[in-house]
């Protein structure tokens, strides 16, 4: 059984008024079925670690892939980990994207991150120009094979497959959609990975949010969400926890 996650992507927002959202959604959901992630802006990482106690994880959104030296404004493994962060959001689109990630420095990341104690969320996803021209789960698949660590497994590694143009857009793709995609990365995970690709976690995430949340949740492979927007207030992340947990 593979138990759900419900992460947040806090992107570049939050200040430390903000985490009276995280107070809130603790207090609420002190123990929830489901794993709960919240990765906020660095700035915040030890602060948010200190109120999640038990009752969510928080990670950071990046991790460079050494663990020290000349690389100004980047944050390693091991700072992540010693601000009291347990997981770190690699190949978001948005890094890969605005700052030009490719697959091989997204896996190097991901290694690093693995490498330090942390679980990597590797995200990848298909542009809605590759879509229309049907490469979907070839740019799916290349990403899967390019961002991936040979020593990922299920408890190292969780992975977020985020179509671009659903993210931030309030677009989603149909559920079909969803299904197909998921259930093609679950089998080109099996097939590297044998056992572990059946137990690593399979997120959604784009425009994800309470509204969408329970039927996007049933979706075959659908193991829980990579959450923007609707992460940064306790009562609209707090009712995807609840979905995923009803799920
Ligand atoms: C994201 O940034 O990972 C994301 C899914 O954003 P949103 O939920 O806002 O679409």
């Amino acid at each position: 059984m593979r138990t759900k996650l419900a992460a947040g992507n806090w992107k570049m927002n939050g200040l430390k008024a903000d985490l009276a959202e995280v107070e809130t959604l603790v207090a609420n959901h002190p123990a929830p079925l489901c794993d709960v992630l919240l990765c906020p802006p660095a700035t915040l990482i030890s602060a948010m670690a200190q109120i999640a106690g038990a009752s969510l994880d928080v990670g950071a959104q990046d991790c460079h892939m050494k663990g020290s030296g000349a690389h100004t404004g980047d944050i390693s493994a091991a700072m992540i980990a010693d601000a009291g962060g347990s997981h770190a959001i690699v190949g978001h689109s948005e890094r890969r994207a605005d700052h030009h990630e490719s697959d091989v420095l997204v896996r190097a990341k991901a290694e690093a991150a693995i490498e330090g104690g942390l679980i990597a969320v590797v995200c990848v996803g298909e542009t809605e120009a590759q879509r229309d021209a049907g490469e979907t789960l070839t740019i799916i698949g290349n990403q899967l094979k390019g961002s991936l660590p040979d020593h990922a497994t299920a408890a190292n590694c969780v992975v977020a497959y985020e179509p671009v143009w659903a993210i931030g857009t309030g677009r989603t793709p149909m559920l079909e959609q969803i299904a197909e995609v998921h259930d093609f990365m679950r089998n080109a995970l099996v097939k590297r990975f044998g056992a572990e690709g059946d137990g690593m976690r399979l997120l959604y995430g784009g425009s994800v949010k309470p509204s969408n949340a329970t039927e996007i949740f049933a979706v075959s492979n659908v193991d829980g969400a990579l959450v923007g927007g609707a992460s940064l207030k306790a009562a609209d992340f707090g009712a995807i926890i609840a979905a995923l947990d009803a799920a």
